[in-house]
């Protein structure tokens, strides 16, 4: 297991006690494990790990990850991490029609960008596909059939949908339910070898079409299905169903801990059921795996359904799923989010069984603390306003650049001395629009007639008036700069101002396009109770400005995070930045604005 050695051990949970008290009383002590499943076979051989945990994370191929996701995986990794256990990926490719290579590719890029990996300590990788288990998860069915455990049911998907029951109401039994094994194991093969159109018959299982749990009134297991899988091809047109499919998985794996979110908490009956039957027929080993359930991740502000992000992608409402305002792990981390903040992040929220929507703030804040200590610091005007010192050639000869410096970082590491940023003054320079005032507000101590502020890194300037185009609209600020008689040197501070402002040298600026991100919904529940979350697209989600920017940040390279003084985190856009065209996206502002 490689996973980030500096991970803090995270808070315990109840999973973790589960664990816990799994090893103590070693209870995962037989679990036998010979690093290839699929078969069943394996499970006879001599135990290899025998005290060891075995989790899985076990996507569809059907989308990319998003921070759902994470959460899941840095619980599976994690509790594997921590307990020196094994975590697989295992790909649940069991819906041909969804599911494609490009996610797969996609997914196992994103499991090891968060910092995780699926190697056992033997070397032997654990990365699984459930369509590899087609093969044993047929014979299953047919020793289901067998021990008349299954039929085949012939009725309409109307009909079965009708005598299903509901809460209130027991469901009615199939005219198909009572057929010999030997008819249903002619029909089924018939179905295997495409002898019926898709949909004519599903296979069932034989469980109680009374049950109080309507997940036990005879589900599906099998289904007839003509579409092209992107691993098994065409060999199949029949599909195992999920709740089939799923649990055996985990009994060929000798997954231990089969953690799932609790929308799963009533198929458990159902997993237990099925595993039972096929330990009973000596086709899985014991124990089995045991299914827990945790409450599934809601982040304000975002919608955490691959349908739905999909849809997103589908109908350009976003540019794909690496756009950076996707809660995609591809969009996080092209918005400039790192694994270490998301990891955090999921430590943070916890692991518990309560439903709770976390505020998207938190997510923001382990990602400043994340890049705190070491993004270094940029000035940058993203709403550029000239501002002209009109006394510079007199006071240091026309063309004069004066030579300026701040620290890259605030504090520098232990024993080292901190990297400097280098900058030039000149007769021009670039402010914020809103560092002028004609009429200033009360407390207003920034640019206004008559006032002095310090150009940061730079000399004090005086505020003497500011020039309009025919529209209104102030295109050019003027001032007076008071060199530091004293020290001669800009940033010496004999000459007093209230305040500072941010600046670009007009000489040495940079040219950027900077991408200004928001929250993609207007709303903080856009898909809770049936809400239409389309129509709670925040119009400006995405604001693009062309900013100047210091010196510096034109050795930026893609995915290099800077701190913009007063304006907050930015990325080098992982796809778009390049030497000749800078390009930043905003990861998060300096503080939470997303309770305002
Ligand atoms: P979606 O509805 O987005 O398709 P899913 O659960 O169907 O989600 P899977 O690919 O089956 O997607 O998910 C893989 C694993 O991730 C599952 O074990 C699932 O429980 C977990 N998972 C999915 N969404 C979340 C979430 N919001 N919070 C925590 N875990 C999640
Ligand atoms: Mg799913």
């Amino acid at each position: 297991m490689s996973t980030p050695d500096t991970a803090p051990t995270p808070p315990t949970n109840f999973l973790r006690q589960i664990v816990e008290t799994g090893l103590a009383q070693g209870t995962h002590a037989h679990k036998r494990w010979a690093g290839s499943p699929g078969d069943g076979a394996h499970q006879a051989q001599a135990p290899v790990d025998p005290a060891r945990i075995r989790t899985r994370f076990p996507p569809e191929p059907n989308g990319y990850l998003h921070v759902g996701h994470a959460k899941s995986i840095c619980l599976n990794f994690g509790l594997a991490r921590d307990y020196q256990g094994v975590c697989h990926l295992r790909f649940d490719d069991t819906n041909p029609e969804k599911e494609d290579q490009e996610y797969v590719d996609a997914i196992i890029d994103a499991v090891h960008w968060l910092g995780f990996d699926w190697k056992d300590p033997d070397g032997h990788e654990n990365l699984y596909y459930a369509s590899s288990y087609f093969d044993f998860m047929y014979r299953a069915a047919e020793y289901l059939i067998e021990s008349g455990n299954a039929y085949v049911d012939e009725q309409t998907a109307e009909a079965m949908r009708a005598s299903r029951g509901d809460f209130g109401k027991p469901g009615m039994n199939s005219p198909f339910r009572d057929r010999t094994p030997a008819e249903n194991l002619a029909r089924f093969r018939e179905m295997r070898d495409g002898r019926h159109a898709d949909g004519a018959m599903v296979l069932r299982a034989r469980i109680d079409m009374a049950h109080p749990n309507i997940n036990l009134r005879d589900p599906a297991i099998y289904r007839i299905k003509r579409a092209e899988h992107h691993a098994t091809g065409n060999h199949w047109c029949i599909y195992p169903m999920y709740t089939f499919a799923h649990p055996i998985e985990d009994a060929l794996e000798c997954i231990t801990h089969s953690i799932c979110t609790l929308e799963f908490e009533d198929q458990r009956p159902f997993y237990d059921w099925l595993l039972d039957h096929l330990a009973a027929g000596g086709l899985i080993a014991t124990p089995q795996p045991r299914q827990y359930e945790f409450a599934r991740l809601n982040l304000t502000y975002v919608v955490t359904s691959k349908r739905k992000l999909k849809h997103l992608v589908d109908s350009g409402t976003v540019a794909g799923w690496d756009d950076p305002r996707m809660p995609t792990l591809v969009g996080l981390r092209r918005r400039g989010y790192t694994p270490t903040a998301i990891r955090a992040f999921c430590d943070r929220i916890g692991v518990t069984k309560d439903y709770s929507w976390i505020d998207y703030a938190t997510l923001e804040g382990c990602l400043r603390e994340d890049l705190e200590p070491f993004a270094h610091r940029a000035m940058a005007v993203l709403d550029p306003v000239k501002l002209v010192l009109t006394n510079w050639d007199a006071v240091f000869g026309a063309g004069h650049l004066e030579p300026c410096q701040l620290p890259a970082l605030p504090h520098g590491a232990e024993g080292q001395t901190i990297p400097q940023r280098h900058f030039q003054l000149g007769r021009e320079v670039w402010i914020e629009r809103e560092d002028f005032a004609e009429t200033p507000p009360k407390g207003y101590k920034r640019l206004f007639v008559g006032n002095k502020v310090r150009l940061k890194g730079g000399y004090v300037i005086e505020c003497t008036g500011a020039a309009r185009a025919a529209d209104g609209q102030i295109v050019e600020v003027q001032a007076l700069v008071i060199p530091d008689t004293k020290s001669g040197t800009p940033g010496a501070d004999s000459v007093k101002a209230k305040a500072a402002i941010t600046w670009v040298g007009a000489a040495d600026g940079v040219r950027a396009e900077v991408r200004l991100y928001d929250r993609l919904f207007t709303d903080p529940q856009p898909d809770a109770g049936g809400k239409d979350y389309l129509a709670l697209l925040n119009p400006d989600s995405l604001k693009t400005t062309t900013a100047w920017v210091e010196p510096s940040l034109a050795q930026a390279r893609p995915d290099d995070k800077f701190q913009f003084e007063r304006h907050g985190y930015f990325v080098a856009d992982r796809v778009d930045h390049t030497a000749q065209g800078l390009v930043f996206n905003r990861i998060a502002g300096l503080k939470d604005s997303w309770g305002k």
